[in-house]
């Protein structure tokens, strides 16, 4: 490069977004959330590469899925000449790894991950390139109730987040026989309105002609709405499982609307498939996905073993989450620390690591290329940071053997500024911390 000419500078993948740290405490909110209610339902965290092998996705997703075709991330490892893949989903990565250390040997499995996945789509409002998922796949589980136990996690997700205006909608799309008698119904009902299919249809119509059912085109909402339903072919068992879960989301007052045109976007499924929907988000309006997936484990060459789970988009959730008025910005610390001098800097090391021990979330003001700073500049940082309190200790401080500590709430005609023993700093602010407005009456003592 040469000397006059400034650096370029080198921006992000288009698509892939940073999460800044204004955005970052409402991920918390949800990741954390997310935790505790998996929790109480007993799930178990798993944690499983970014990377696989690509023929994990090719076999586990099946060939003609949108993903599998035109949205992966695959290449060539320069090194060794392997096919891998950025993961884009995560239930092919989990059953592989359950499968490798045979994790059902002694039972079903609840399972769930979070983390980010990767496809190469158009990136728009609600579509990225890089996108982050939370998931839950039950390992080993045959009824009903596994279905309507996911679902009802969901919903208590939903509540818990203070969401509102999610529905349910819920489908049954059987088993490959079922599926394959419609599927011959199926396309040659679109072959008698073939001048209705759009190009996406009509490459579809021979590959995956259900998935034309799950079309965006308004063009052929009509004569796909009279097409024949897959839940009218469905056989005994099949129906009374989709009964099942019904029944077990009627008796817990969770609602929902049956979709006879509900798909999933990957092969593997069978039976219960689910999504949760908004109007609230334009046309990205699936916040999550899910349902069954019995034959995946065996294609995958393990045992017959069923299996059920879900995906949360969670971009889009958490764009919902704003949209219902979520405003999460918590300050950035409890209390700041100022100083001025040598020995001041030292002795308020010492200070906010005394409350830090106190639990107190501390930030101790450090030099930057204009140097420490005068107290005025720094009480500005101390402002900026949201701190309830400032910890200040200058020369006149250290001699005593105290610190001021300010109170940033309150009005500087209220004495909002006192002189504390420094072995007590952390005590005294904790005391007004936890005791807080309520402690505004004098003559209350707080033990
Ligand atoms: P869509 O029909 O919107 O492409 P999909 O069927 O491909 O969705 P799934 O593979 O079932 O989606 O993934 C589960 C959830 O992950 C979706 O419901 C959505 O909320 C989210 N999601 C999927 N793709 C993206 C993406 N590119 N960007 C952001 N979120 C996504
Ligand atoms: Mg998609």
């Amino acid at each position: 490069m040469s000397e006059n000419k400034k650096a370029e500078k080198i921006v992000g993948v288009k698509g892939m977004n940073d999460i800044l740290p204004a955005d970052a405490p409402l991920w918390e909110l949800f990741e954390n959330t997310v935790q505790s209610v998996l929790k109480s339902y007993g799930f178990q965290q798993i944690r499983t590469p970014i990377v696989e092998p690509t023929a994990l996705f090719a076999r586990g997703l099946g060939a003609v899925t949108d993903i599998v075709e035109k949205e992966m991330y695959s290449f060539v490892d320069s090194m060794n000449g392997d096919q891998l893949t950025l993961r884009p989903e995560s239930t092919a990565g989990v059953v592989r790894a359950a499968l490798e250390h045979n994790l059902t040997y002694d039972g079903p499995k609840r399972l769930w991950y979070v983390g980010p996945m990767f496809r190469h789509e158009k990136p728009q409002r609600g579509r990225y390139r890089q996108f982050h998922q939370v998931g839950a796949e039950a390992l080993g589980f045959t009824g009903p109730d596994i279905d309507a136990e996911l679902i009802m996690l969901c919903q208590r997700l939903w509540d818990d987040l203070g969401l509102d205006g999610i529905k349910l909608e819920l489908n049954s799309i059987g088993n490959a026989d079922e599926r394959n008698r419609h599927r011959n119904d199926l396309v040659a009902y679109f072959e008698q309105h073939k001048e209705l299919l759009d190009a996406d249809a009509q490459r579809r119509l021979h590959s995956n002609p259900l998935r034309i059912l799950d079309t965006k085109n308004p063009a052929m909402q009509e004569m796909v709405n009279g097409a024949p339903k897959l839940l009218d072919y469905l056989g005994e068992e099949s129906r009374s499982h989709f009964e099942g879960v019904q029944k077990i989301l009627r008796h817990n007052n969770i609602p929902f609307t049956i979709n006879p045109r509900l798909v999933r976007g990957m092969d593997y499924y069978n039976r219960t498939v689910f999504e949760w929907v908004t109007d609230q988000l334009g046309s990205q309006g699936t916040v999550c996905g899910g349902g069954r997936y019995d034959p995946l484990i065996e294609m995958f060459g393990g045992k017959p073993t069923p299996a059920c789970g879900f995906a949360i988009g969670v971009e889009r959730l958490l764009e919902l989450l704003k949209a219902n008025g979520e405003q999460y910005t918590p300050n950035q610390c409890d209390v700041y620390v100022v100083h001025q001098g040598e020995d001041a800097q030292l002795q308020a090391f010492v200070v906010a690591e005394r409350l830090r021990d106190s639990g107190l979330d501390v930030v101790l003001h450090c030099a930057s290329a204009s140097g420490g700073g005068s107290f005025k500049a720094q009480m500005k940082r101390a402002d900026a940071s949201g701190a309830g309190f400032a910890v200040i200790i200058g020369e006149d401080e250290v001699a005593k053997s105290v610190a001021s500590v300010k109170n940033m709430r309150a009005e500087a005609t209220d004495n909002n500024q006192v002189t504390v023993p420094l072995e007590n700093v952390a005590t005294y602010v904790l005391d007004q911390i936890v005791c807080g407005d309520e402690c505004d009456d004098p003559t209350h003592h707080h033990h």
